[in-house]
């Protein structure tokens, strides 16, 4: 029997999950001579995992601004958290640099990554007449236009994330210095002073724990009640579609492989939701950083990747597990994804002009 072909057919086979016939085109096991010397696993592989629109997106800016102004171009931060698809970029003409300032005065343009920017970002490179591309995920700017909205009817704001990761720090940055306080737990909603929810407002980073993240809105609810705020939160689809994928398959495994880098908040929060939910786990950016002796003698396994992870680094580690097991991979389907964001203006194809 091939890699992909044994299928135990248990319950998670009913709702929704299906076999990965796609994994059996290539890179089959010497079958012959594993069959008998290497012990089963059963992979159970998260659908949704890997790239979100977002990512996708922002990956897409690069390679365009690439293709229509030549090499270099350059990145303000990681466009994305994977050290994979950077060195990629890398080798293809993209510079990635901290601050505008290590931008020489050029006419190369300069893009901002995914997580967002200060406004003081893109007022630097005009100031500097840089020429600036924005690939912030479009659910990011979202949340900027809630707190500059929630900020114009005379509310502070409250941010619920993490300190220190560069999306919070964009979305901090949207409004004058003070106007935004973080919160990061329960713990810090119980130190908040007391005052009037009419003039209060929270909002979410995109990529937090859905469940962590509940516990602390309904903590601002409870101390502020009235406290004006999104429907629910505002972590992102993909963000929540990863999770929920996790917290499925988590219960039925001995342990859960996440693909991401360690940077990656929507890869760590994957990551904790299998531990909650009954299964080691392990967080490795690519196959080479597996720790074996975690897994010990499992017999299965959950395997997915977080929103800035390639497919390629997923099936590098399935190849991994083929070396060491007689695995079979069982598709685990939660939901559906069709999520597309349109490039930026700069990159978008120009209309052919009128002869
Ligand atoms: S994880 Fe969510 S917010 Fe972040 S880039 Fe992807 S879609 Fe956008």
């Amino acid at each position: 029997m091939g890699r992909a072909e044994a299928a135990v057919a248990g319950p998670l086979l009913l709702c929704g999950a299906t076999l990965d016939t796609a994994r059996g085109a290539r890179n089959k096991p010497d079958v012959t001579k594993s069959m008998t010397e290497k012990p089963p696993l059963r992979i159970l592989l998260c659908s949704p995992r890997g790239f979100c629109a977002g990512v996708v997106r922002a990956i897409e800016v690069v390679e365009k601004a690439l293709d229509r102004f030549g090499a270099p171009v350059y990145v303000r931060h990681e466009i994305v958290h994977n050290r994979y698809v950077v060195d990629s970029l890398k080798a293809k003409g993209a510079i990635f640099v901290e601050e505008l300032s290590e931008v020489p005065d050029t006419t190369s343009p300069v893009i901002f990554s995914a997580h967002g920017v200060a406004k003081s970002v893109p007022a630097e490179a005009k100031e500097r007449n840089l020429l600036a591309i924005d690939a912030t995920c479009p659910l990011v700017t979202k949340v900027h236009r809630e707190a500059e909205i929630h900020r114009k009817r005379g509310r502070d704001i409250i941010l619920v994330g993490h300190a220190g990761h560069p999306e919070v720090v964009g979305t901090i940055g949207q409004l004058p210095p003070g106007a935004v306080v973080l919160v990061e737990s329960v713990e810090d909603v119980e130190r908040l002073p007391q005052r009037d929810a009419a003039n209060l407002a929270f909002v979410t980073q995109t990529t937090l724990s859905i469940d962590d993240t509940k516990e602390i809105v309904d903590a601002l609810h409870a101390k502020f009640p009235g406290i004006s705020g999104p429907h629910k939160e505002d972590i992102c689809y993909a963000t929540t579609n990863r999770q929920e994928a996790v917290k499925k398959i988590a219960p039925e495994v001995d342990a859960v492989l996440v693909v991401g880098s360690p940077k990656s908040s929507n890869s760590q929060r994957l990551k904790e939701v299998a531990e909650r939910n009954g299964a080691r786990s392990q967080l490795v950016p690519r196959a080479a950083d597996i720790d074996w002796g975690i897994f010990g003698k499992i017999k299965s396994l959950g395997v997915t990747a977080g929103a800035s992870a390639p497919e390629i680094l997923v099936e590098e580690v399935l190849d991994a597990f083929a070396e060491r097991y007689a695995i079979s991979v069982e598709t685990v389907s939660t939901a559906d994804e069709n999520v597309f964001f349109p490039l930026p203006k700069e990159l978008r194809e120009r209309a052919p002009q009128p002869a």
